[in-house]
């Protein structure tokens, strides 16, 4: 079955909070995100703790596949909430780590498209991490493109008060609000690293823009 858009699904949706019991501890997991391409391609964006396989086995039955339905593994990022169940892929052609590209112990060039329509790409993000990379996905079923930002985004908040992505954690914050402020150009809705995906309208991308040129 050929689809006319590329279908992009929250399997789960991410948060991060500090902890009731512990205020010295956040409670974190990434949102998970499955990609199915036009061409049949399944890629799955960040893969939640190693806690979470039987969970994750779930939502994907959830929506009538399987582990060995996926084709692509992308983690925007080595941190462990987001890479915990890349042990389940193993029928993947790829597995995709920040700037890191392989399958078993063969290590590739980091490609850009993922399908074969040259829709849904990858793009280096720097700033959350130095290696963070991005999927950007064009002709989507929303109408318009989707960027699957991970961490350069923390949720969709962190555009009022740049302390959230800030206390995240930052390698680069110049870095990082510079990428920002690209994908909100690019993109028609982002698909944070801990929060529900959320449209970018003028206002959104201003106060983005503003963020570049004015700081805090
Ligand atoms: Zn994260």
């Amino acid at each position: 079955m050929s689809l006319a858009h590329n279908q992009v699904i929250a399997l789960q949706v991410g948060y991060s909070y500090k902890d009731a019991s512990d205020p010295t501890a956040m409670r974190a997991n990434c949102s998970c995100t499955l990609i199915r391409c036009r061409d049949g391609t399944n890629i799955i964006v960040d893969t939640l703790t190693a806690w979470d396989g039987e969970h994750l086995k779930s939502l994907l039955a959830a929506q009538g596949l399987e582990v060995n339905d996926i084709n692509v593994v992308v983690c925007t990022h080595a941190h462990t909430d987001h890479t915990g169940c890349n042990y389940l892929f193993q029928k993947a052609r790829l597995h995709i780590v920040g700037s890191c590209a392989s399958k078993r112990d063969l290590y590739f060039e980091h490609p850009s498209a993922l399908d074969t329509h040259g829709e849904v790409l990858l793009e280096e993000t720097p700033g959350h991490t130095l290696d963070c990379v991005s999927v950007i996905v064009h002709n989507t079923q929303l109408g318009g493109t989707v960027g699957i930002c991970g961490d350069l985004f923390e949720r969709r908040e962190d555009i009022d008060d740049a302390k959230i992505w800030k206390m995240a954690g930052s390698e680069d914050e110049k870095r990082q609000a510079d990428e920002r402020q690209r994908m909100s150009q690019l993109c028609g809705h982002i698909v944070p690293g801990h929060g529900p995906i959320f449209a970018l309208d003028a206002e959104l991308r201003s106060k983005i823009e503003n963020y570049v040129k004015l700081g805090d």
